[in-house]
């Protein structure tokens, strides 16, 4: 279990303790429900998009410490960024995550994000490190019904 000690890195346990845009989003014109019953992980995206942008983006839930700092971590990377720029990001996240090898210049891209690099060695953690990110993508496509990892 040593291991875990370089997976919670100091952001996410920052995120976990500070989860930043961590409210009810009341103007939000997009928003989706994700859940990874592997973990118990609950989130619900919400997201402000106008004219294809992300204007405000904030998110509510529980779960554990890896799926609410990458919530985090995503609302705060979201903003001001256009719906394909969020989806190129979820893609080149989950490239890292997975341990699918992402390159230089997506590493860049993903800033602080890559903290989580660590969760490629737990697969089980993965679920937890994208069910924000495929709930945002549920809540861009304007999708009803809940997600869920499994
Ligand atoms: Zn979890």
């Amino acid at each position: 279990m040593s291991d875990l000690r370089d997976l919670y890195q100091e952001v996410i346990l920052d995120h976990n303790k500070k989860p930043r845009n961590f409210r009810k989003l009341e103007s939000a014109n997009h928003r989706a429900e994700g859940f990874n019953p592997l973990c118990g992980d609950r989130v619900t995206v919400y997201l402000v998009l106008e004219g294809g942008v992300v204007k405000d983006v904030a998110f509510e839930g529980s779960g554990c410490a890896i799926s609410t700092a990458s919530a985090s971590l995503m609302t705060e990377s979201l903003k001001g960024k256009t719906a394909d720029e969020a989806v190129t990001l979820f893609e080149g996240f989950h490239a890292l995550v997975t341990g699918g090898g992402s390159t230089d210049e997506e590493t860049d891209r993903l800033g602080k994000l890559a903290a989580f690099a660590g969760v490629a060695a737990f697969p089980v953690r993965v679920k937890c490190a994208t069910l924000a990110w495929h709930t945002l993508r549920a809540a861009l496509d304007g999708k009803a019904d809940p997600v869920s990892t499994e």
